[in-house]
C-alpha cells in the first residue's frame, strides 16, 4: 500500500489545522455535517430521474456515532459517495471552491480568523482529530474504498466493503492535553449543542443516539420507576423559520424563536421579514427587541445580524449587514448565493453583500416607517427605546443618503400636543403667520414647560419641539430644515415674531441697556431688549453657536475644554422688576447696580446654569430686604 503526499497547499493547510491554536475547533462537526448534506442533495436530485437510487425523500439522514472507548466520532451520511478518482481529488487537494482562497499567502492570525469565520472544510477535521479514516461507497459502482490519513505525512486509499451508498467519516479523537478537552466531542450533549448552534437548519435529519429516562414498563402507577435507555434522535430542527411564507407562521413561533435565539425574556417588539430574489437571493428574519439591550453602549454589545448560507451558519455577527444606526435590530440572513468558504475580509468587498444590506437597510426602513402609520403606540415605545439611534443616522455623515427617510421617522415631545410627534405633523399643523420649526432645548419636558423665553411663542398658542436628548440640537444642526422651514430655537434672539416698536423701543432705552452693561461687565455679552418675554423680567440667551444644554453636556464629557456659551441677557422693559430698574438709574445707580447684578442671576438660574457668586447673589437679595 503506497502511502501518497498531500499536495503543497494541502500539506500547509492541514499543518495550520494538526497544529491549530484556534479556540472554537468544534466548528469541525459544522464542516463535516454540511459535506454530509451536500452529498445527499447531490444524490436525492439524482433519485427525481433514476428510480435505481432506490430511496425517497424521507430516507436521507446524517447519522452520528460517539464510541467513547475507541475515541471516535462517526458522520455518516447515505448521500452520492466518492470513487477513487473523486477521493484522490477531493480529499488530497484543498478543495477548489472555498478553501481555494487560502492559496494566497496568509498570516497566521488570519488564517485563524478564517477557520473561526468560515472553517475551511472537511480538513478542519484535524483540529481534533489524529487520525482520519473514510469510508465511502459511490452511487452506481461496485467498490467502496478506504481513505485513511494521520495528517502531515499523507494518506492511503485502499478497496474495502461498504454495503450500502454513502459516506462515514470516521475521526479518531486526540487524547486531552492540559489546554484541551478533546474528550467532551465523545460526549452526546456536547454534539447535541454543536448541531443546535451550526447546524440546526440543515435541510436533512441529523440523528443521534440520545440516552433517554423514561418510566419503566409494568412499574406501578402511583409510584413510577425510571429507566434510561438509548433512543435514537433527530437533532436539528431541519425548516428554518425564516424559509416558511409569513403567513404560515403564528406571532408565538416567531417570538420563541426569538426569545431562545437571542436570549431575550420579552417577546419582541416588531418582527420584520424579507424575501427576496434578483440580482441576488436572499431571505430575511429580523426583529427588534422590546426594551434597549442594557449593554447597548458598552463594548459588550455585539451588533450584527448572524449570516447563513443555506441554512448553514457562516457569521454570527455580521457588522456588515446593516448600517450603525440600526444596530438595534437581530435576526438572520440566509442567502444561497454566498459560499460557506470565504474569508472574512473577502466578505467585506463583497458585492452580494452589500446589494443585500442596501436592500436591508430599505426594507427595515419601510417597515418601521409602516409601523409608524399603523401601530403608533408600538412605534412610540420603539422610538423611546431606540429613538436615539435613528437620531444617530440623521446627524452621522456617512448615513447622508438615508437623511431623507430618517427625518420621517423621528419623533419629539409636542409643547401643544403633549406627546411625540414627527416634523411632518408638526408642518401640517403650522399657522400661515409661523415662519419656523421650534424647538427648546432642555433636561425635561417640565423645565421647557416654564421657559421664560417660550412664553411669546406659547402666548401665540404655537407648538415648540422639546428636545431633552442631547442628540436632538445636533439633529437640528445637521438638517436646519424640514419641508422648507427653517429650525430655529427658541432662545435664538430672532425669532420671526413681528415687531414695529422694536427699534424706536430699543432706541429709548439704550441708556438702561448700557447701564446693565457696564454693571455686568465681563459676564455678558451683550444686554437687549427682549422680544419673548411676557410675564418674566428677564431671560438668558446664548449665543456664539454654542447652545447652553451643549455648554452643561460639554462641561461633563471634556471639562478640561471649559467650553462657554456667550450670555445675552434679555430685558422685558415692559415688566415691574425691569421699569424699577430703570428708575434706581437715574436716582440711585448704587441701588440699580444691585438690581442689574440680581436680575442676572435670576436669568443665569432660569437657564439651569449655575451662578458664579451664590454668596453676593444672596447677600444682595437679603440687603433688599432690609
Ligand atoms: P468544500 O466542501 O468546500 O468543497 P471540503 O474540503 O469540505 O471542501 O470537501 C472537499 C470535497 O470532498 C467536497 O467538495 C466533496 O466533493 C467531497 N466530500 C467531502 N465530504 C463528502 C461526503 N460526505 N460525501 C461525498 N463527498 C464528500
Amino acid at each position: 500500500m503506497v502511502k501518497k503526499e498531500f499536495q503543497a497547499e494541502s500539506k500547509r493547510l492541514l499543518d495550520l489545522m494538526i497544529n491549530s491554536i484556534y479556540t472554537h475547533k468544534e466548528i469541525f462537526l459544522r464542516e463535516i455535517i454540511s459535506n454530509a448534506s451536500d452529498a445527499i442533495d447531490k444524490l436525492c436530485y439524482q433519485s427525481l430521474t433514476d428510480d435505481k437510487v432506490g430511496l425517497s425523500r424521507d430516507d436521507f439522514k446524517i447519522e452520528i456515532r460517539l464510541d467513547k472507548d475507541n475515541r471516535t466520532i462517526t458522520v455518516s451520511d447515505n448521500g452520492i459517495g466518492m470513487g477513487q478518482e473523486e477521493l484522490e481529488n477531493n480529499l488530497g487537494v484543498i478543495a477548489r471552491s472555498g478553501s481555494y482562497q487560502f492559496r494566497r499567502e496568509v498570516d497566521k492570525d488570519a488564517a485563524v480568523d478564517i477557520i473561526g469565520q468560515f472553517g475551511v472544510g472537511f480538513y478542519s477535521a484535524f483540529m481534533i482529530a489524529e487520525k482520519i479514516t473514510v469510508v465511502t461507497k459511490k452511487y452506481g459502482e461496485e467498490t467502496a474504498y478506504r481513505w485513511e490519513s494521520s495528517g502531515a505525512d499523507g494518506y492511503t486509499i485502499t478497496p474495502c466493503e461498504k454495503e450500502t451508498v454513502g459516506t462515514d467519516i470516521i475521526m479518531s479523537v486526540k487524547a486531552d492535553t492540559e489546554e484541551e478537552q478533546y474528550s467532551s466531542y465523545l460526549e452526546s450533549w456536547q454534539i447535541f449543542q454543536l448541531v443546535k448552534r451550526y447546524s440546526d437548519y440543515i435541510r436533512w435529519p441529523i440523528r443521534m443516539e440520545m440516552a433517554q429516562r423514561r418510566v419503566k414498563e409494568g412499574s406501578a402507577e402511583d409510584k413510577p420507576e425510571y429507566e434510561t435507555v438509548m433512543e435514537w434522535k433527530t437533532l436539528n430542527s431541519m425548516i428554518p423559520l425564516w424559509q416558511r411564507q409569513r403567513s404560515e407562521v403564528s406571532d408565538e413561533e416567531y417570538a420563541s424563536f426569538y426569545q431562545d435565539k437571542f436570549f431575550d425574556y420579552e417577546k419582541p417588539q416588531r418582527v420584520i421579514t424579507a424575501s427576496v430574489e434578483g440580482s441576488v437571493t436572499y431571505k430575511a428574519l429580523m426583529f427588534v427587541p422590546a426594551n434597549r439591550p442594557a449593554d447597548m453602549n458598552t463594548l459588550d454589545f455585539k451588533p450584527g445580524l448572524q449570516l447563513y448560507s443555506s441554512g448553514v451558519m457562516i457569521m454570527e455577527h455580521c457588522e456588515d449587514l446593516l448600517p450603525e444606526y440600526l444596530d438595534f435590530v437581530r435576526g438572520i440572513v440566509d442567502s444561497p448565493d454566498l459560499s460557506l468558504n470565504i474569508s472574512r475580509e473577502l466578505l467585506q468587498h463583497d458585492r452580494q453583500l452589500k446589494v443585500i444590506s442596501t436592500s436591508l437597510e430599505k426594507k427595515i426602513r419601510g417597515d418601521l416607517a409602516k409601523m409608524l402609520q399603523e401601530d403608533r403606540a408600538g412605534y412610540e415605545k420603539l422610538h423611546a427605546n431606540f429613538g436615539r439611534n435613528l437620531k444617530f443616522g440623521l446627524v452621522a455623515p456617512q448615513f447622508m443618503k438615508a437623511r431623507e427617510a430618517l427625518q420621517e421617522m423621528v419623533l419629539f415631545l409636542s409643547s401643544t400636543e403633549k406627546k411625540p410627534v414627527t416634523f411632518s405633523e408638526y408642518v401640517d399643523r403650522m399657522s400661515e403667520e409661523q415662519k419656523y420649526i421650534y424647538y427648546a432645548a432642555g433636561e425635561s419636558a417640565a423645565l421647557l414647560d416654564t421657559l421664560p423665553q417660550a412664553e411669546r411663542i406659547r402666548e401665540k398658542g404655537w407648538e415648540i419641539l422639546y428636545f431633552t436628548d442631547q442628540l436632538d440640537e445636533l439633529v437640528a444642526q445637521n438638517l436646519r430644515e424640514y419641508k422648507g422651514k427653517e429650525l430655529r430655537s427658541v432662545v435664538d434672539g430672532d425669532l420671526g415674531l413681528e415687531d414695529e416698536n422694536e427699534e424706536k423701543e430699543t432706541e429709548e432705552k439704550t441708556e438702561l441697556l448700557t447701564f446693565v452693561k457696564n454693571t455686568l461687565g465681563e459676564r455678558v455679552k451683550e444686554v437687549r431688549l427682549s422680544r419673548k418675554l411676557k410675564s418674566h423680567p428677564v431671560c438668558l440667551t446664548a449665543g456664539g453657536g454654542l447652545s447652553f444644554e451643549m455648554e452643561k453636556y460639554m462641561r461633563r464629557a471634556q471639562p478640561e475644554m471649559a467650553l462657554r456659551a456667550d450670555r445675552i441677557l434679555e430685558l422685558n422693559a415692559a415688566h415691574p422688576a425691569v421699569q424699577a430698574l430703570e428708575r434706581a438709574r437715574t436716582e440711585d445707580s448704587a441701588k440699580a447696580e444691585k438690581y442689574a447684578k440680581i436680575l442676572f442671576d435670576q436669568a443665569v438660574l432660569i437657564a439651569g446654569l449655575t451662578i458664579d457668586d451664590p454668596t453676593e447673589y444672596t447677600d444682595l437679595v437679603c440687603e433688599l430686604m432690609k
